[in-house]
């Protein structure tokens, strides 16, 4: 048995800070990590799709300027094999950086194998065993994949991005964010795209306009989408291109051929091979390790960090976890969970980027809103760029003024939801962003104006 001070198992957005973090204190940790260094965010998340993206738009832009006086002699095409290779070495500059901390840190011991618990104190790794006096869990999530899908030739997120070949026909199962990222990009590389989502809207989660918007972008872009559809188990051809019986809420039927299946129908928690039965660990009964406020599970040494904690879905969710339990440390519950306001992009183009509550969580939560909404075909800046799909809306509490949340459906939404965030957390009222003075042009100045113009909700 060897004796640490710490254990983190996975080296995810929060266990690879957190192990930095405590072996700088002077602890002795031990890092687990079954696959690679650095997790889903830059091996099979993050990182590469918005590589990806960036390729996507690039030839958008080549191929759809002429309304801006850009005449390209040839229509671009993709180079798959380039877009992969630039995505291979960013993930490997991230990968190398990682390792090169480790080397330099004397009190980081990495142990490359998969963990499980053996006792409440000790885990093991590679047949040795571990004891240590904290534990912190950063085991992260996996695809989803229903029984009826289980074939190495249907893809998820990880095994797309290993094409060397531009499929011919991506059928993607599921219309969320995962599901409409690849299906854009997989478009404007050149497949044709069929999206099948089983709810009556894509993004079904959003306000109702935001899914319609996405929706239109999508099919403007040439993606086909069937709404309340299900498939089937697909058939699988010599050729190992697919059938899919495609069945509609009323019971029509449509059969599809694919040359390539991608599912995206969420993730699961990598929880299930930890044996967390050994240390009387709980989870709830999608297997998310339960968590309180300060990311202490039921077990007082050992924690829950990031995707496996349920608690976000996100980089800045699970990082926010590291620094939750790094300030924690030296003041005990400085932080906690409940402080963080949701947030998140969907790195479409225009892109949708949220903070807080949309229209329909605020009404849930039974709050007096008010909106303040205007499309992007009124927005200057959007007009000038030829980038006019879109819509900015805020909610606003009635009674106390406070900006509640935003949906920013456009050009630039990414950078500009910052904005929204900040007035959020300095907790002050709206009209504290009302009433400032923006930078002309941009598509943020149009906040304070349209802050102007309350209504209430229809
Ligand atoms: C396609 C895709 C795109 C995404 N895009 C974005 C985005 O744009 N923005 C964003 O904020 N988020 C995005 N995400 C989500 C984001 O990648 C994750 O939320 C983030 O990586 C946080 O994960 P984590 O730290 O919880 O764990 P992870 O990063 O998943 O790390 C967990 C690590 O634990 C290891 N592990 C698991 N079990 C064991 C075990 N028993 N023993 C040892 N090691 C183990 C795993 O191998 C893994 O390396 C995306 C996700 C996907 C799939």
């Amino acid at each position: 048995m060897k004796t640490f001070d710490a254990i983190i198992i996975g080296s995810g957005q929060a266990g690879t800070p957190l192990a930095f973090e405590l072996a700088g204190s002077g602890l002795k940790v031990a890092l687990i990590e079954k696959k690679h260094l650095g997790g889903t965010c830059i091996n099979t998340g993050c990182t590469p799709t918005k590589a990806y993206v960036a390729s996507a738009r690039r030839i958008w832009i080549a191929q759809n300027s002429e309304e801006l006086g850009i005449i390209t002699p040839q229509r671009p095409t993709i180079d798959l094999l380039k877009v992969k290779s630039r995505k291979d070495q960013l993930i490997r500059d991230s990968q190398q950086s990682i390792r090169m901390g480790i080397e330099n840190e004397k009190n980081i011991y990495l142990f490359e194998g998969e963990a499980k618990f053996v006792a409440e104190n000790a885990v093991e790794v590679n047949s040795e065993k571990l004891q240590a006096a904290e534990i912190f869990i950063n085991t992260g999530a996996s695809p989803n994949i229903p029984e009826i899908f289980n074939d190495p030739d249907i893809l998820t997120n990880e095994s797309i991005l290993q094409l060397d070949k531009l499929p011919e026909h991506l059928v993607i199962l599921g219309g969320s964010y995962i599901g409409l990222e690849f299906g854009q990009m997989f478009r404007r590389f050149g497949s044709k795209v069929t999206i099948i989502e089983k709810g009556s809207a894509l993004i079904g989660r959003e306000d109702i306009e935001v899914s319609k918007e996405i929706h239109k972008i999508m099919e403007e872009g040439g993606i086909n989408i069937f709404l309340n559809a299900t498939s089937e188990k697909p058939i699988k051809n010599p050729d190992r291109s697919f059938t899919l019986e495609i069945k509609g809420q009323s019971g029509e039927n449509k059969e599809i051929s694919a040359s390539h299946i991608l599912l995206a129908m969420g993730r699961k928690p990598n929880t299930s091979f930890l044996n967390l039965s050994a240390a009387g660990i709980k989870t709830n009964d999608k297997g998310y390790i339960q968590v309180n406020d300060y990311l202490q599970t039921n077990r007082e040494n050992i924690y829950a960090l990031g995707d496996c904690n349920g608690k976000g879905a996100f980089t800045h969710t699970s990082y926010n976890d590291y620094e939750i339990i790094a300030a924690n440390r030296k003041k005990a519950k400085s932080r906690k969970v409940s402080d963080r306001i949701p947030t998140w992009c969907l790195y479409i183009d225009p892109p949708l980027s949220r903070a807080g509550l949309n229209i329909k969580e605020a009404l849930e939560k039974e709050y007096h809103i008010l909106k303040a909404h205007i499309p992007m075909s009124k927005v200057a800046r959007a007009k000038e760029k030829g980038e006019t799909d879109g819509f900015m809306t805020i909610v606003i509490d009635k009674k106390t003024g406070k900006i509640l949340g935003a949906s920013i459906l456009g050009t630039g939404s990414d950078e500009i939801i910052s904005s929204i965030l900040n007035i959020m957390y300095a907790k002050v009222p709206y009209t504290v962003i009302r009433d400032s003075v923006i930078p002309h042009p941009t598509v943020a100045e149009l906040i304070p104006s349209m802050l102007e113009d309350l209504h209430e909700p229809d």
